[in-house]
């Protein structure tokens, strides 16, 4: 009898599913919308289209190449050229997840780029968070719509449609997926409440400066960088 193939990248395939499920625990899954992959050797991991994510095994997370071409026996995410397209145009991406979550899906049907109306907006790496053209899901026209309002920044809507972001690593994708739906929770309470003041194009420059130091130690910041942070005296001992 012929043997299986060993299974490649065993850990990234569990570690691609871990984070669907994560998803489903972050109430930021719709069923089997939504999709994520890994970058992984000279192509990258995708999960298979249309399986719901508590039912997804490891042999069943497809390998990509970034030339259109996959192996094994279940078919790529209808999104594939999505996510390939978007490892291809953005070198610093290394894993992507696309979501049909409620907030941000409901704001992608107004077709509108959400102001800075909260300075996390910056998480996107821009003033704004950018709301793609419609087209059909699953096509390069939307693949190229997507890519184009997403363009200098790490997420954007999709109209119609949910959103998408990336992250160095699964872990950083998927809190982005996760921050970027509290912000269209909290523009929708927002507006609902009244008219949110949008923070200037020179406030948000402030806060992108922030955001380049925030988080690291003093040791790893560049000198451009250390204007930003205002970190209490560091006593001795
Ligand atoms: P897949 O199940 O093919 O990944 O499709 C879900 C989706 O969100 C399409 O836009
Ligand atoms: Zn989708």
């Amino acid at each position: 009898m012929p043997r299986k193939p060993t299974l490649t990248n065993l850990s990234l395939r569990r570690a691609v599913i871990s984070t669907c499920l994560a998803m489903n625990e972050l109430g930021i899954n719709q069923g089997t919308s939504g999709n994520v992959s890994v970058r992984a050797g000279k192509g990258f991991l995708i999960t298979p289209s249309g399986v719901p994510y508590d039912k997804m095994k490891p042999g069943q997370v497809v390998e990509m190449d970034l030339k259109s071409g996959y192996r094994g026996d279940w078919l790529p995410s209808s999104e594939w050229r999505m996510h390939m397209d978007l490892f291809k145009a953005r070198p610093e991406a290394g894993a992507i997840v696309h979501t049909h979550s409620n907030y941000a899906t409901a704001l992608s049907c107004l077709r509108i780029d959400i102001p800075a109306f909260h300075y996390m907006i910056g998480v996107t790496g821009g003033t704004s968070l950018r709301c793609s053209d419609y087209a059909d899901f699953g096509t390069q026209a939307l693949s190229d719509t997507m890519i184009e309002a997403i363009e200098g920044r790490t997420a954007c809507l999709l109209a119609n449609h949910g959103m998408i972001c990336f992250g160095p690593t699964l872990d950083k994708a998927l809190w982005l997926a996760s921050e970027i739906e509290t912000l269209c929770h909290q523009y929708y309470i927002a507006t609902q409440a009244g008219l949110p003041i949008v923070l200037s194009d020179a406030q948000m420059e402030s806060i992108l400066a922030r955001f380049k130091a925030y988080g690291k130690q003093p040791g790893e910041l560049k000198d451009s960088e250390k204007h930003a942070v205002e970190a209490p005296i560091k006593r001795r001992g």
